[in-house]
């Protein structure tokens, strides 16, 4: 349910609503300056004109969507999530780029260096590691959690990371600006709950699996925590082709701008999985309205010690980062 509030109504009266309302046993989130919603503890008992004669209250009504959070319904205004200086979300380009796997202190400030010269803001990389094979690196763990931090402070990036268990988030939370929740992960709902309960932003990956509305479930599981700051990632699902690691799914970039008020972006390197692929499909992300891209590039691409085919080479990054800032002026322009 969505109360509306009149203008007038100050932070404190607001404040003591909210109380009200808590007690009597409804979860209360505040939706805007003078909205809030009711996601749980409503049933069929409640009748909605009994709620008209709380203070400040102008209009009550039900959200039909599932996710009450996350939905346009309940917010109408894109949610733009501020970090440092940067804002992510609406039309301001956001782009965080970086090797898939910390390896080492001097590739990271390769990669930060360059991030930082085309006009990047973030810089990634994983110190924990999804693999599929156990056989495989599985990343250099808190010492590569220290080593991200580090370089990107050091560079004015925002540092982003992937956790892939609650155990790690002590290691993590101190350190990281964003952390990155992957593919794998996307339905876990347990690791979803303790998100709920940080303050640091968190971008979630869609599974190769997961449909718009279970993504933005997963969404509100962290979100009805108390944490509202979710980015949204597109990066591919399953499909019959196998020319492509994945097929990135653009549909469902205006699709959930329509469903949501969460910044939406798209990652073209788990997206594709094909180096040759991954700048148009940045393109093509940013001029289907995407907030940001995710992108992974390495000092010698062919040598990643992870996704190493995706991996983009400093020259075509560049020139990867001059074409995107002219997309989206360019759908800038249309949405004036
Ligand atoms: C990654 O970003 O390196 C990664 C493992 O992504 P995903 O979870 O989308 O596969
Ligand atoms: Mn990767």
């Amino acid at each position: 349910m969505l109360i509306e509030l009149d203008q007038n109504a100050s932070f404190e009266e607001i404040e003591e609503l909210i109380e009200r309302l808590t007690a009597m046993r409804f979860h209360v989130v505040r939706q805007g300056s003078h909205r809030l919603a009711l996601v749980s503890g409503v049933d069929k008992l409640v009748i909605i004109e009994d709620f008209k004669y709380l203070p400040h209250v102008i209009s009550i009504k039900p959200l039909k969507s599932k996710f009450k959070l996350a939905s346009r319904e309940s917010k109408q205004e894109d949610t733009i999530i501020e970090i440092k200086d940067t804002k992510i979300g609406g039309r301001e380009l956001f782009v965080i780029a970086g090797p898939c796997s910390i390896e080492s202190r001097d590739q990271l400030v390769a990669c930060a260096k360059i991030a930082k010269q085309y006009g990047a803001n973030a810089l990634r990389g994983g110190a924990y590691k999804p693999r599929t094979s156990p056989y495989d690196f599985q990343g250099m763990g808190p010492e590569g959690v220290k080593l991200i931090s580090e370089v990107a402070n050091e560079y004015g990036l925002l540092s982003v990371t992937e956790v892939m268990d609650m155990n790690q988030l002590d290691d993590v939370v101190p350190y990281i600006d964003i952390i990155q929740i992957g593919a794998r992960n996307a339905q876990n709902y347990s690791l979803l709950k303790e998100l709920g309960k940080l303050n640091t932003p968190i971008l979630l990956k869609r599974g190769f699996a997961t449909t718009y509305q279970e993504l933005l479930m997963a969404a509100e599981y962290i979100m009805v925590g108390g944490n509202h700051n979710v980015i949204l990632c597109e990066r591919g699902i399953r499909t019959f082709e196998t020319y492509t690691r994945n097929t990135l799914d653009l549909n469902a970039v205006p699709a959930l701008q329509e469903l949501t008020h969460l910044p939406v972006m798209v990652d073209p390197s788990h997206g594709t999985g094909v180096r040759s692929l991954v700048p148009v499909m940045a393109r093509a992300g940013i001029a289907a309205g995407a907030s940001g891209v995710l992108v992974e590039m390495h000092p010698n691409p062919d040598k990643s010690v992870s996704d190493a085919m995706q991996a983009l080479s400093f020259d075509t990054f560049g020139q990867m980062m001059s074409e995107l800032k002219q997309v989206n002026q360019l759908i800038k322009s249309f949405e004036k």
